[in-house]
């Protein structure tokens, strides 16, 4: 399974919530495009890790994904070890990703961050021949993706970069809204989280008007890079 590009998420819905619209656009103009979820997001205050997974299944659909995994890491408590490398290293050698998309580095929730320098060091080592892994019993070819770019969740961050998103919003809601155990609904009788209140989609249309304006445009995803995005020409920039 070639992929164009690779999104790795530290919880089921953190793409949906950051970035699905990125996604949407660039598998609407024909990239292969695909989600690994590091954990099950099984330390969620509501729903469970089965419901999530469902969830996640749904997503995708509408995504247009044409691969999502789960690497079942300990939600709250996975650790950047040469195993959790090792694991990344193996989807991105199986994939082969020109661009992957990871966490912030630094974010509300801490496992973001640690996601973040997780899958960079993975990106890093994954192109080194003498780092050896193997899938289904066979070795890998080493694979360093091109560019990792990061997106931005749920603090705000000055973005290196935005995409416009302004003909994929109302699908990318879908997405978000497809983990309806996570989001606001009126029927649910689970304890609230900062993330469950009708004000939080409201919060959402803000954020995503936001870096649309940098634009031009009514809707645009954010995103920061370790290093200065390149251009052919200042008329390459918007
Ligand atoms: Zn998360």
């Amino acid at each position: 399974m070639k992929l164009d590009i690779l999104a790795f998420a530290a919880h089921p819905d953190d793409i949906e919530l950051a970035c699905s619209g990125t996604l949407i656009k660039h598998a609407k103009l024909g990239k292969k495009t695909g989600i690994v979820d590091l954990t099950q997001g099984e330390l969620g205050t509501r729903g469970s890790a089965e419901l999530r997974a469902i969830e996640a299944k749904k997503s995708a659909e509408i995504m247009g994904l044409e691969y999502r995994e789960n690497l079942h890491l300990g939600d709250g408590y996975f650790e950047i070890n040469e195993t959790t490398l090792n694991k990344i290293i193996v989807e991105i050698r199986k994939t082969q990703p020109q661009i992957v998309l990871a966490n912030a580095p630094s974010d509300r929730h801490p496992d973001h961050g640690r996601a973040s320098e997780l899958v960079k060091r993975a990106c890093f080592l994954s192109g080194l021949p003498k780092v050896q892994t193997t899938y289904n019993g066979v070795n890998q070819s080493a694979h360093r993706p091109k560019n990792v770019y990061f997106y931005i969740q749920d603090h705000h961050i000055h973005p290196d970069f935005v995409i416009d998103i302004t003909d994929e919003f109302e699908v990318k809601m879908e997405t978000v809204k497809a983990f309806s155990s996570q989001f606001y609904d009126p029927n649910s009788k689970e304890p609230e989280t900062p993330i469950s209140t009708k004000n939080f989609f409201d919060f959402l249309d803000a954020r995503f008007r936001e870096f649309g304006r940098i634009a031009g445009v009514t809707y645009a995803e954010g995103f920061i890079c370790e290093r200065a995005p390149a251009v052919s020409t200042l008329y390459d920039l918007k």
